[in-house]
């Protein structure tokens, strides 16, 4: 670590304690950006990485709610308004038990530079709460989601902070949000992204991250004048971002033949078809099923459990040539990375935040394989949800067709600018670096820009 680096961390996490997820993501950016801010000191002068990683706001706040056997549940709701220099403060809202101010922030500070990727008008949030929706009755999430929301929708509006869905924020929670925001405020606007289509929605947006980073994928291929057609493909998660990962890897001939949730995975050697997929997505999003299922219904798929005294993920353990991680923060650790380049894997594109952990991320750009962290492939769902604020605010809806071909034409712009910046920098093929560097340049400009605020 180089001494601009050290100081910088060291600062970093003396004042944010108790926070790794936000130090790995910052150490990330920082050694990325050690040659841009030595080429210029304007940069270093004015504090611009300090300031980036200071965010503009934090809320928190307390959410009562009654549950269905009338017992008073308290949970703790947040959101960091992180950075508002290119545009409103935008990004998901994550329920789960895990969920912390570190965890919020590290999403945050990444969601800064991923919106500036996408071309968008868009500054960087987070926000969420420990809840979890898993088990709840729909009463419950509702009763829940309208407590959240009546102290929520002080501090967000339609030109100041846009929310989104995220890890157990899907359609039903952005419609219980939406409603008591409306009741609340009196208004009809567009202060949420990834709503139903009847009252604002765009079409696209819930495929968008799983197609998003699937077409970075494909881009990454054609730089060796390659395509997906007969790849087999790992995927994990069997979420929002998963499933359409899984339909558009089959579009464009390619073969997954894993998926997971927090109990396990599946791998079906004959392949997910648009059968099984049209499975899963009941499973997932309407029975509200587990992954086991999968392997019950179909007798070629194997189901095996999470099994915490393994220092690996047999998920990443199968021959294939892309991977496509989709569930959640650090789920590939050093010798799941070894293990899939063993196995022969050369093309990871990432649909979750921040799934590789440093060790990995190292070995992936050692070893030159074509790796899309998840700051630039999977900035198709926001980029689409700026889309669906455009859409709002001009109050009609483009077609699915407009929709997917803006989203394509974005996500060949963040790979373009991807490549173009680690060129510039002495650094060619490293998308790691080169969406760091692209994502700062234009929120750092305009940082100097708007003066010491
Ligand atoms: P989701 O619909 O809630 O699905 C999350 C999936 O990950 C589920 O299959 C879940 O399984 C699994 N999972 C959660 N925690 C896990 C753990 N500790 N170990 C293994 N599996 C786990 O969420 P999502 O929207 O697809 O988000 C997935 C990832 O993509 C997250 O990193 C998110 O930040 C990122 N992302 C999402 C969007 C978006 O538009 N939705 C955009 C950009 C990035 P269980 O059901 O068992 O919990």
């Amino acid at each position: 670590m180089s001494a601009f680096v050290d100081e910088y961390m060291a600062k970093l996490k003396a004042k944010n304690p108790g926070e790794p997820e936000f130090h790995q993501a910052a150490m990330e950016v920082a050694e990325s950006l050690e040659v841009v801010i030595a080429k210029n000191p304007k940069y270093r002068d004015h504090k611009i990485l300090e300031r980036i990683s200071e965010p503009e706001r934090v809320i928190m706040f307390r959410v009562p709610w009654v549950d269905d056997k009338g017992e008073v549940q308290i949970n703790r709701g947040f959101r960091i308004e992180m950075n508002s220099a290119i545009g409103p403060y935008k990004g998901g809202l994550r329920f789960h038990p895990t969920v912390y101010l570190g965890l919020l922030k590290f999403l945050a500070f990444e969601q800064v530079f991923k919106n500036s990727l996408t071309t968008l008008p868009m500054g960087g949030g987070k926000g969420g709460s420990d809840f979890d929706p898993k088990g709840k009755s729909d009463l419950e999430v509702m009763k829940f989601c309208q407590s959240f929301m009546t102290e929520l929708c002080r501090h967000i509006g339609q030109f100041t902070d846009v929310p989104a869905g995220d890890i157990g924020v899907g359609g039903r929670e952005i419609g219980f949000m939406f409603g008591q925001y409306k009741r609340v405020r009196n208004e009809f606007v567009g202060v949420l992204t990834g709503k139903g289509l009847n009252w604002g929605g765009s079409l696209i947006r819930p495929e968008a991250t799983g197609y998003g980073a699937v077409y970075f994928a494909a881009e990454m291929l054609a730089t060796r004048s390659e395509t997906l057609e007969g790849k087999t493909c790992l995927v994990s998660g069997s979420g929002n971002v998963a499933q359409y990962a899984i339909e558009k890897i089959l579009d464009l001939g390619g073969k997954p033949v894993t998926c997971s949730d927090s109990a396990g995975y599946i791998y079906d050697e004959a392949g997910i078809d648009r059968e099984k997929l049209a499975f899963l997505l009941e499973l997932k999003n309407v029975t509200r099923g587990r992954i086991s299922e999968y392997a019950d219904k179909f007798k070629g798929a194997v189901y095996t459990p999470v099994d915490k005294a393994k220092d690996f993920n047999p998920l990443w353990d199968h021959k294939a040539q892309c991977a496509f991680p989709s569930a959640v923060q650090n789920e590939i650790n050093a010798k799941d990375a070894a293990n899939l380049i063993e196995n022969g894997v050369y093309v990871v594109s990432e649909g979750a935040n921040m799934p590789t952990v440093p060790e990995g991320v190292n070995l992936f750009v050692e070893k030159g394989i074509l790796y899309g962290p998840g700051k630039a492939a999977n900035a198709g769902g926001v980029a689409t949800s700026g889309l669906e604020m455009s859409q709002n605010s001009l109050r009609l809806s483009w077609t699915r067709e407009e929709v997917d071909a803006r989203l394509h034409g974005i996500m060949k712009a963040i790979h373009r600018q991807c490549v173009e910046a680690a060129d510039a920098y002495g650094v060619k093929g490293n998308y790691v670096a080169g969406a760091n560097i692209a994502g700062f340049l234009k929120v750092a400009d305009s940082m100097l820009d708007q003066g010491l605020v």
